[in-house]
């Protein structure tokens, strides 16, 4: 294959932390890869071979990026799809497709393309800007509680809102819009399935996302999800199927309602490597970001199926905190057994800011995600 130790190159618009998780596996087959981000301090900047430095939404930008590469790849889906739609009909390949994450840049468009192929989804209305939704609240077309949602540019969270008073409408932004009915969540879960550009698919197991209570930020993925073998197979089945729907080539990570009636909605997806795989590093036989790489290149997509249970828990920035990161504690955590972190070089800590994740596995499920909390509130990410 000519991108072992060859000449090819694999381009990844974005340098964040699932770039430089990506990056591991090029390094480790000695692919030649190409990153580009606007920040100049990027986590993946140390992992790949060219660094560029510009604007994912400028189409300049984007297609003198793509023009030399072979293939070109995504870890974070607000790049300019105009510029990867003319690469692709330059021949370069895109994965995933222009097509496919135009439509899930907006959530509107995205939950549409759910409509339009039979797959379960909560209720929702779109609007094309707040005054609209302000309309249709005082018309009493849509009532409180409802769950806002921006349309664009949204992400862990920030685009989203649960409004249960005129007060709460007033503080969203302003804009294209979305008014969700507020679902009933038993639990949240999510099915990563892959797909190569042959058409090979494989499923990994559905995981748990335990949600932190106040930030709106996953806090701990459990893998294997603590639910029924009917209810893993029937998420594992409904993943698959919006991964027909959208013949995306790479990963596709499908976030779905487990809802108190039983029944299971799909919430959005995302087609790049997702917070919700990192556990695959340490506890399956294949990691998301060697399968992501595995599809793209169409090659054989590796074995799913976990070695060993895992619990991730997200180390983001302790409240209070801004400027230089300082990990404290973190050897306190490395004497337990079963504990890996992951710190993925970003300078400067924020509050609520992802920093790094550490995984844990053990032979009990059970034992790890309680390791887990443990793990949680020993390890500080603060600054002077
Ligand atoms: P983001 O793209 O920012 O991750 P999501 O659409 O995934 O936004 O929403 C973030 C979180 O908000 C979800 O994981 C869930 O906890 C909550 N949420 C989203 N939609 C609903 C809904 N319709 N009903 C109840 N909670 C919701």
């Amino acid at each position: 294959m000519v991108f072992f130790s060859g000449t090819k190159t694999i381009g990844i618009l974005g340098g964040g932390q699932l770039g430089k998780m990506l990056l591991t596996t090029t390094r480790q087959w000695d692919i030649n890869t190409k990153v580009l981000d606007p920040s100049n301090s990027a986590p993946a900047k140390i992992a790949c071979n060219k660094f560029i430095q510009g604007d994912l939404m400028d189409f300049e930008t984007v297609v003198d990026f793509g023009s030399d590469v072979d293939v070109l790849t995504i870890e974070i889906e607000n790049v300019n799809t105009d510029a990867l739609a003319h690469l692709e009909s330059a021949g370069i390949k895109v994965y995933p497709q222009a097509s496919v994450l135009k439509t899930i840049q907006s959530k509107g468009l995205q939950k549409q393309f759910y409509i339009d192929h039979s797959i379960p989804t909560a209720p929702f209305q779109r609007f094309k800007s707040k005054a609209l939704l302000k309309e249709a609240v005082l018309k009493g077309e849509i009532s409180f509680p409802f769950v806002w949602k921006s349309e664009t540019m949204g992400y862990d969270g920030y685009g989203v809102q649960i409004i249960r008073s005129n007060q709460d409408l007033e503080m969203v932004f302003e804009g294209k819009c979305m008014a969700e009915e507020m679902v009933k969540i038993d639990k949240e879960l999510s099915v990563i399935v892959c797909r190569s550009s042959n058409g090979e698919v494989a499923c990994y197991p559905c995981v748990e996302m335990e949600f932190h209570p106040t930030a709106n930020q996953v806090e701990y993925v459990i893998s294997p999800a603590r639910v029924s073998s009917t209810v893993a197979k029937n998420a594992e089945k409904m993943a698959l199927a919006v991964s027909e729907a959208f013949q995306h080539v790479g990963l596709l990570a499908v976030e779905l309602f487990l809802t108190h009636e039983g029944e299971l909605w799909v919430n959005e997806v995302a087609p790049r490597p997702h917070n919700s795989g990192h556990y695959t590093i340490e506890a399956s036989y294949t990691t998301q970001f060697e399968q992501h790489i595995r599809a793209i290149l169409d090659l054989p997509l590796g074995k799913t199926e976990n070695k060993v249970a895992g619990v991730m828990v997200n180390i983001v920035g302790k409240e209070g905190y801004n400027g230089p990161v300082i990990y404290k504690n973190l050897e306190y955590i490395l004497a337990i057994e079963g504990v890996h972190p992951h710190i993925y070089g970003k300078k400067e800590t924020r509050p609520f800011r992802k920093m790094g994740h550490i995984t844990i596995i053990n032979e009990k499920l059970e034992m790890a995600r309680k390791i887990a909390e443990q793990v949680k509130e020993t390890l500080e990410v603060i600054s002077n």
